[in-house]
């Protein structure tokens, strides 16, 4: 798939692996215990080595003894990987709809977005965060994403840039479907 780009050529979307992604930092759909698990997360750890792990088991220990909250972001570096940061975020699980999910998982962006602010990072990509295990439905998710990222960039000049980088081709294309954007 050719990337596309919205929002004035902030947002890219594209398919792909993102432990591949050459950009400022990388988001991890990470779980409240931080220590990894499986999907985007073990990816990212597998490929990103040991440090990442012993930077989380510290921000465990001295930030989050009870875990890293739903919605809430943390950055780390991101040792072998081509990405200078992880922000790690817990997205909601999907229990229907009703138990608050679209506010987490909008919290999710607004809050990786601020972290790499913060930072003063120009790019950061994002999986489809809660999309996998969490079971949280792709079409609703994408509109929630998309109007996360579109109303932080509105009022902020970093980061210049956002990927949304879907695994398979066909996640990216229900994306522009569900976008309208095909
Ligand atoms: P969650 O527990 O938040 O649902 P998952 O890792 O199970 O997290 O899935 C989130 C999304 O990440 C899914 O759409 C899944 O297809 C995608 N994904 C899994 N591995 C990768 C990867 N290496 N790069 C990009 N996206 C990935």
């Amino acid at each position: 798939m050719e990337e596309k780009k919205l929002i004035n050529g902030r947002l890219i979307i594209v398919s792909g692996d993102i432990t591949r992604m050459t950009c400022d930092a990388i988001v991890n759909a990470a779980n409240s215990s931080l220590m990894g698990g499986g999907g985007v997360d073990g990816a990212i750890h597998r490929a990103g080595g040991p440090g990442i792990l012993k930077e989380c088991k510290e921000i465990r220990k001295n930030r989050y003894p009870d875990g890293l909250p739903t919605g809430e972001a943390v950055a780390t570096g991101a040792g072998n990987l081509p990405a200078h940061h992880v922000i790690h975020t817990v997205g909601p699980v999907w229990h229907g709809g009703n138990s608050g999910e679209s506010e987490k998982l909008s919290r999710c962006y607004r809050r990786s977005l601020e972290e790499a602010a913060k930072l003063k990072l120009k790019s950061i990509a994002f999986p489809a965060i809660s999309t996998g295990i969490y079971g949280y439905p792709k079409e609703n998710a994408a509109r929630i994403a998309y109007n996360a990222v579109y109303n932080f960039l509105d009022s902020a000049d970093l980061p210049q840039t956002v990927y949304f980088v879907f695994y398979s081709p066909g996640d990216a294309a229900l994306f522009m479907d569900v976008m309208d954007l095909r």
